[in-house]
């Protein structure tokens, strides 16, 4: 069944003139991966943001599973929900380990069990443990930042994960190595995930299936990547 749904969702911020998101309908199927490419201001991480509900909607509504997102409490939500934005997502007065431990404490897990768990991750997204484990951000390079911040988001091993742009900050060749390895994490893994970039090639490689978006995130087409090509 459908992993994400949309209905109607429509954001119009207070004081502006056109919504940001203007009625928006459409199915993510669990396990899937979904890119939305669409121009800068389009609506993008407006969408994204309304799927964690860091930001409420006009009107319209959203489903996790069979669950509408307004029912389920803010702790089951970042469980359930990881979310992954560019390097300036990470808390810089927090270490590598505490970052990536945030939601996972958060849920209760124990000290043990966390601990644990964040050696896993940094392995995961190729990170030493020895050496990253007690870094501050700011001690890290964009790639390795972009890495900590996808580890952060899977700690708690949620089923939906959404990534806001988060190769943006890096260089093409650090890109083209992190997109590499979304890949096969996603081989690994098997995440319904939501990817939002500008950069229609890096759509292309990601997608199992593309949205690609206008002003106020109208749905030009929303297909695979081969039939996004030959259209
Ligand atoms: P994208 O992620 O595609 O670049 P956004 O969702 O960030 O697009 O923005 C969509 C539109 O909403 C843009 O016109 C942007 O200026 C506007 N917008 C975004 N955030 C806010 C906000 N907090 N208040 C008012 N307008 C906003
Ligand atoms: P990149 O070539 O990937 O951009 P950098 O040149 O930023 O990487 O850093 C190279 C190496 O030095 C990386 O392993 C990085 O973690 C480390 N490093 C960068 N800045 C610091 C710092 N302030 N303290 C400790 N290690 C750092």
């Amino acid at each position: 069944g459908a992993a994400i749904q949309l209905e109607h969702l429509t954001k119009a911020y207070p004081g502006s003139p056109v919504p940001a998101v203007d009625d928006v309908s459409m199915e993510i199927k669990a396990g899937e991966t979904v890119v939305f490419v669409g121009p800068s201001g389009c609506g993008k991480s407006t969408t994204l943001k309304m799927i964690n509900r860091l930001i409420e909607p006009t009107s319209g509504r959203i489903r996790i599973g069979d669950e509408d997102v307004t029912a389920i409490d803010p702790v089951g939500l970042r469980r359930k929900v990881g979310y992954a934005i560019q390097a300036s997502g990470l808390f810089p007065h927090m270490s590598v380990a505490e970052n990536i431990a945030l939601v996972p404490k958060m849920t209760g897990w124990s000290r043990a069990r966390t601990r644990e768990r964040v050696a896993e991750m940094l392995d995961l997204v190729g990170l030493d443990p020895g050496e990253f484990h007690d870094r501050y951000p700011r001690q890290l390079s964009g790639g390795q930042q972009q890495r900590v911040g996808v580890a952060r988001a899977l700690a708690a091993d949620p089923p939906v994960l959404l990534m806001d742009e988060p190769f943006g900050a890096v260089d093409p060749i650090t890109r083209d190595h992190l997109q590499d390895e979304l890949i096969r994490l996603q081989h690994e893994l098997h995440k319904t995930i939501v990817f939002v970039t500008h950069d229609f090639d890096e759509a292309i490689k990601l997608g199992d299936r593309i949205a690609v978006l206008r002003e106020r995130s109208h749905i030009a087409q929303f297909d695979t990547p081969e039939a996004i090509l030959t259209n």
